[in-house]
C-alpha cells in the first residue's frame, strides 16, 4: 500500500507548496523511493485550459492532453517524471463526475449529498493516481480556511482512517512575516493555520516554515509548543536564490530521514546529491553568460503576472544552462515595438525582476542578444512584430527558436521573404490570405465553427519521425532523448486511448516525442514550394489518415534556426534539459 504525504498550505497562498511538495518528492526518490505526486485544485473550472494564462500563470500539458495547473509541472521538473491528467484533481471534475453517474443511475435511487458522496469521488480519484507507488504526495490547493478546501480536508481525513494514520502523514507549509516596521518574525498567523486544520480533525506531523530567514530557536519552541510536535519536525525554509536549493535545504535538517521514520522505515538508497548540487552551482555561479530576448505579446498584465506567463520556458533556458555552466539573462520584449506602434514606445513593464521588462528600441535592439525566442500564442496582435524579429534573426544569423506560433510564423516569414508569397499568412490572423502557408485542419474548423474551446486542440504528446542528418536529430541523439524501441514508445502503442499519438510509423523510424498545444498546421500543399527554397522539415507526424503534419523546421546554413510545432518546455527537467533548448543555449554561447 502507497504511503501518503499530504502537503497543505497556511497563512496565505504563494509560498512555495508546490516546490516544497516537489523537494518533498526529490528527497524520497535519493532516499530510493518511488513517488507520484497528486495536485488538488478547489476551482470549479473542470480543468486549467480555459483559465486566462495572465491570471492564472501558464497551462501546463500533459503527455495524456491535460490542460493542468503548474504545479504539475513543478513536480516533473524536480521528479523527472511524466505525470498523467488524473494527477490534478478539480472541484469542477469531482462534481461533474458525481453529477454524471447520479444521471445514469449508478447511486441507485440514494439521495446524492454532498457527503458523503463528494469526498467519496475525491478519494476514489486520489486512490486511482496512486496504485504501483511507494510515495504519494497530494498537495491541497490553495490555503487552509478557504471554503472550497473543506469537502478535500474531510475526503484526506476520511482516507486516514481508511489507510491508517501510520501510512498518511500531514505537512503544514506556513508563512512567518517579518513587518518591516518591527523587524520581527511573527509566529501567530502560523498558530491560527494550525487551529484552522486543526477544525478538520487534522493535526500536521511536519510544519515546514517558509520565511525571508531562517527560523530561530525562540520562534521553532512557540511552535512546537502550539502545534504540539518534536521540534525537529518543526523544519526552517528561509528564500533561496534558485527553487532547485530547497532539496538540498530540506535535506540538511534531514527531512527524508525523519519523514521515513515516521512511517516506520529507512532509506533504500544512499541520497547522492553531488549531480543536483552541481546543478545548483551552475545556476548560481555559472561561468558564462547569454542573453536571450522573447518576443511576445504581453497584453491586459498587471505588473507580476509576466514571469508566471511563461514559467516553462525560463525554466528550459534555465535548466539548458544549467547543463551548460551557462546563465541565461532573459529580456522580455513586447513585439509591438518593432511594428511601430507609438502607444507602445515608452513603455516599460515595471515588474518585480530587471531581467523581465520591455525595451522600447527598435528592431536594431536585437543585436545585443545572443539569441531570440518566438514562444507560443494565439490571435493576431502583435504577429507582425514578431515576423519581423524573426526576419532579423535569420538575416542576421542569430540563434532563433520557435515555439509552436514561433514555428508557424517563421513560415510565413519565410513564404512571405524567402518564396516570395508576399500575403502569406495563417488562417488565424487572415482568413482570406491568397497563401495560407498555415491552416487550421478540416476536423478542428468544425471545432471552431461549434465554439468548442475546452480541451479540443491537438494536445498532449505526439511522436515526429525525425529526418536523417538533421540538426534537430542530433540534438536528440546527443541528449538521449531518441526513441527508436523503448518503454515509453512501446506504453504508448499498447494503450488504445493513446495509441493515435504515435500516428503510422516504419521499422527503424528515429522518433521523438515531445507535447503540442495548438489548433492550425503547416500547410500540406507549400511544403513542397518552402522545401525547394531550402527551409528543411526535420519531422513529422504521420496520422491515421496518412497526411503529415510538420513537426520540425530548420535552416541548414544558418547557425541555430529551428522551430517546432510541439512545447518541447514541457518536457524538460533539471538534469534533463529539453535537446532544441539544450542546442539553442549552446549556439546562443558560441562566438558569432
Ligand atoms: N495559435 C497557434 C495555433 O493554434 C499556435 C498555438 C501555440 O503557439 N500554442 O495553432
Amino acid at each position: 500500500m502507497p504511503k501518503y504525504i499530504v502537503v497543505a498550505g497556511g497563512v496565505m497562498s504563494g509560498v512555495g507548496k508546490g516546490v516544497t511538495t516537489a523537494s518533498i518528492g526529490k528527497i524520497l526518490q535519493e532516499h530510493g523511493y518511488n513517488v507520484t505526486a497528486i495536485k488538488i485544485d478547489p476551482y470549479l473550472n473542470y480543468d486549467a485550459g480555459t483559465l486566462r494564462p495572465t491570471e492564472h500563470g501558464e497551462v501546463w500539458v500533459t503527455d495524456d492532453g491535460g490542460e493542468i495547473d503548474q504545479d504539475l509541472g513543478t513536480y516533473e521538473r524536480f521528479l523527472n517524471l511524466d505525470i498523467p491528467k488524473r494527477n490534478n484533481i478539480t472541484t469542477g471534475q469531482i462534481y461533474k463526475t458525481v453529477i454524471d453517474k447520479e444521471r445514469q443511475g449508478e447511486y441507485l435511487g440514494q439521495t446524492v449529498q454532498f457527503i458523503p458522496h463528494i469526498p467519496d469521488e475525491i478519494k476514489k480519484r486520489i486512490k486511482d493516481a496512486s496504485n504501483s507507488y511507494d510515495f504519494v504526495l497530494v498537495e491541497v490547493g490553495g490555503t487552509i480556511g478557504d471554503y472550497e478546501n473543506i469537502p478535500f480536508l474531510f475526503a484526506l481525513k476520511s482516507l486516514e482512517r481508511e489507510v491508517g494514520k501510520q501510512n498518511l502523514s500531514y505537512v503544514l507549509v506556513t508563512y512567518l512575516p517579518i513587518p518591516s516596521h518591527i523587524e520581527e518574525m511573527k509566529t501567530k498567523p502560523t498558530q491560527q493555520a494550525i487551529r484552522l486544520l486543526s477544525e478538520s480533525g487534522i493535526f500536521p506531523d511536519f510544519i515546514i516554515c517558509r520565511a525571508k530567514k531562517p527560523l530561530d530557536v525562540v520562534r521553532k519552541k512557540k511552535i512546537e509548543t502550539y502545534a504540539n510536535i518534536i521540534s525537529e519536525h518543526v523544519i526552517s525554509e528561509p528564500d533561496i536564490e534558485t527553487v532547485y536549493q530547497i532539496p538540498l535545504d530540506l535535506e540538511k535538517e534531514k527531512l527524508g530521514e525523519k519523514i521515513l521514520k515516521e512511517f516506520g522505515m529507512k532509506s533504500k538508497k544512499q541520497p547522492n546529491w553531488a549531480g543536483w548540487k552541481n546543478l545548483v552551482d551552475n545556476i548560481l555561479k555559472p561561468k558564462k553568460n547569454v542573453k536571450v530576448a522573447i518576443v511576445g505579446k504581453y497584453i491586459d498584465i498587471g505588473d507580476y503576472a509576466l514571469a508566471d506567463s511563461y514559467l516553462s520556458i525560463n525554466q528550459s533556458l534555465l535548466h539548458a544552462g544549467a547543463s551548460l555552466n551557462m546563465g541565461v539573462e532573459i529580456n522580455w520584449l513586447d513585439s509591438k515595438i518593432f511594428e511601430g506602434d507609438k502607444t507602445q514606445e515608452n513603455q516599460r513593464f515595471s515588474g518585480h525582476k530587471k531581467s523581465h521588462r520591455f525595451f522600447s528600441e527598435s528592431l536594431n535592439v536585437l543585436r545585443d542578444y545572443d539569441g531570440i525566442i518566438v514562444p507560443g500564442g494565439f490571435g493576431s496582435s502583435g504577429v507582425e512584430g514578431k515576423i519581423k524579429a524573426i526576419n532579423f534573426a535569420r538575416i542576421n544569423k542569430i540563434p532563433y527558436l520557435g515555439l509552436c506560433y514561433g514555428l508557424q510564423l517563421a513560415i510565413i516569414e519565410f513564404a512571405r521573404n524567402v518564396c516570395g508569397l508576399k500575403d502569406a499568412n495563417t488562417t488565424e490572423v487572415n482568413p482570406k490570405t491568397s497563401a495560407p502557408v498555415i491552416d487550421v485542419q478540416p476536423a478542428q474548423r468544425e471545432i471552431l465553427e461549434k465554439s468548442m474551446y475546452g480541451g479540443t486542440m491537438r494536445l498532449g504528446v505526439y511522436a515526429s519521425v525525425m529526418k536523417d542528418k538533421t540538426q534537430v536529430l542530433k540534438l536528440y541523439e546527443e541528449t538521449g532523448r531518441l526513441l527508436e524501441d523503448t518503454k515509453r514508445l512501446q506504453e504508448l502503442i499498447k494503450d488504445k486511448r493513446h495509441a493515435f499519438r504515435i500516428g503510422i510509423l516504419t521499422k527503424g523510424n528515429k522518433i521523438v516525442l515531445e507535447r503540442h498545444r495548438h489548433r492550425y498546421e503547416v500547410n500540406p500543399s507549400y511544403i513542397a514550394l518552402l522545401e525547394k527554397n531550402g527551409l528543411v522539415f526535420s519531422g513529422y507526424y504521420i496520422r491515421g489518415d496518412k497526411t503529415k503534419l510538420m513537426e520540425y523546421i530548420e535552416l541548414p546554413e544558418h547557425r541555430f534556426f529551428i522551430g517546432t510545432q510541439s512545447h518541447p518546455e514541457f518536457k524538460s527537467r533539471l538534469g534533463n534539459p529539453s535537446p532544441i533548448f539544450y542546442g539553442f543555449i549552446r549556439a546562443c554561447g558560441m562566438k558569432k
